[in-house]
């Protein structure tokens, strides 16, 4: 078995099946922002990436693929069920974007999280070369740090938080809060969205026995130290704006914008169909100021993209349900003969459309409840070139920390978020231009390379 000098440990493999028509297999590399940061790190390093590939009951060997190696972990049908649906998705999720739903808590998902976590770091342990760098990735795999430590002390152990980590007084629910905290602590470095997060961990991680805390670190008492920073994470700005600028999606928008009836203003929101997404109140505000006449169907479309998500999940399928409610309701009163004034899809759409739709959009609709960073805003910002252009930004997004000159709401300040979204319709250009300039410069110059050099420099510095 061919050992790694640099190896990912995610949930899911960079890589998507994909069945030919003679049912050959072959395997192509997701769109992610993740995969795009980290594929040149590991084929520059020579790497692995251990990760789920997707279904459940089912064992798939080890691979080459584009300069690195691919190493699936299997899960079981009652795994997916009680790890990631579970424990990941239905406790932790909850949990970690401050108890907007209920957390759930089970003592069987708890226990095959752990078992599930302990495959990770024995699929890691078994492939790193002796002194490797494991980068471990989000909240589905906190315990790995610490249980790939005790395996393997020589390695350089990174964790990276994709999510919000949520105050002490909210995280201490969790029946098995000493495991996860323990579980953080085998890295050298954890890495967090912003550094509030990062200070909700030390807080925690310092009422530990044993363990001291200085600044953004703490000596534990076998003496190693661990460091907790902020590294908001970002897009591939360059490449989203080449692909933004190319004839094929220049035509896609075009044609997008006419099949909407070429309204003189689009707003446009696009989200994973998740309870943190602030859809419900979204959605609301801009009915209401159709309902007033505030904005004119006439005029104006708002187009709403929804990506199906969880659905197995019971919340997420109420939360599709209230939604379609609250955009029939809409349509039902303000579409004029030729159009909705909502046009709401419950759908994922390739790269190319998105991108196209990013173009057309007049004003950009991101208000989460809560999110660790949020890409589609910076990803706007990339692709919509245009200066008489607005992001409306929830200042509860990770990404509202680096996007200072956005369109600032309380995503549950209904008014409040009517109000913001009028003025994003009805400023100047020139106040709009300025708007852009600012922010399209902070989100080219962090782009996600950066991301992952000052992640990696930092692990590897310390
Ligand atoms: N996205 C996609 N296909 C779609 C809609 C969205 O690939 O049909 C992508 C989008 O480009 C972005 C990501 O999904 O990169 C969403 O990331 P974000 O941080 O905004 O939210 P998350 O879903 O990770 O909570």
């Amino acid at each position: 078995q061919e050992t790694a000098k640099f190896i990912v440990v995610a949930n899911r493999l960079p890589v998507d099946r994909i069945v030919n028509d003679d049912s050959t297999v072959d395997w192509r590399s997701s769109p992610g922002g993740l995969v795009t940061a980290l594929e040149p790190v590991m084929q520059a390093r020579g790497g692995a990436w251990i990760g789920w590939h997707g279904a459940a009951d089912e064992q798939v060997e080890p691979f080459h693929h584009d300069g690195y190696d691919v190493i699936p972990v299997a899960l079981s049908e009652l795994e997916v069920e009680r790890y990631y649906e579970g424990f990941s998705n239905a406790t932790l999720w909850p949990l970690y974007h401050n108890c907007i739903a209920e957390p759930v808590f089970h003592r069987e998902w708890w226990d095959a999280y752990r078992r599930v976590n302990r495959r990770f770091a024995q699929a890691a342990a078994d492939r790193a070369e002796h002194g490797a760098t494991v980068w471990v990735q989000d909240y589905q795999l906190q315990l790995v740090p610490q249980l790939l430590r005790e395996m393997r002390p020589d390695l350089r152990i990174g964790f990276f938080l994709h999510i919000p980590f949520p105050p002490i007084e909210l995280f201490n629910r969790l029946p098995w809060r000493n495991g996860i905290i323990n579980g953080l602590l085998g890295a050298d470095l954890v890495g967090f969205q912003t550094p509030g997060h990062g200070s909700n961990f030390l807080r925690l991680a310092r009422r530990q026995p044993g363990i001291e805390g200085a600044r953004g670190r703490v000596h534990l008492s076998d003496g190693r130290m661990v460091t907790a920073k902020a590294f908001p994470i970002s897009i591939d700005a360059a490449g989203m704006a080449e692909l933004a600028n190319s004839p094929k999606v220049q035509a896609e928008a075009r044609k997008l914008r006419a099949d909407l009836g070429d309204p003189s203003t689009i707003l446009f929101g696009v989200d994973r169909l998740d309870y943190s997404k602030g859809l419900r109140n979204r959605v609301r505000a801009v009915g209401e100021l159709f309902d007033s006449g505030e904005l004119n169907p006439e005029e104006v479309v708002y187009l709403q993209l929804a990506t199906p998500s969880r659905e197995r999940v019971e919340e997420y399928r109420i939360l599709r349900d209230d939604i379609d409610l609250l955009v029939g309701r809409i349509n039902s009163k303000s579409a004029s003969l030729a159009r909705s004034a909502v046009n709401y899809r419950y759908t994922s759409v390739p790269r190319e459309t998105l991108t196209g739709m990013y173009q057309i959009a007049d004003v950009m609709l991101v208000t989460p409840l809560l999110d660790g960073m949020n890409l589609v805003a910076k990803e706007y910002l990339a692709c919509r070139s245009r200066s008489d252009s607005a992001l409306v930004l929830s200042e509860f997004a990770g990404a509202a920390l680096e996007l200072k000159q956005a369109y600032m709401v309380n995503p549950y300040d209904i008014d409040g978020m009517k109000a913001t979204i009028l003025r994003a319709v009805h400023d100047s250009p020139r106040v709009k231009a300025r708007k852009m300039r600012a922010m399209r410069r902070q989100v080219f110059e962090h782009d996600i390379d950066l991301w992952a050099d000052s992640f990696l420099n930092q692990l590897e510095g310390e």
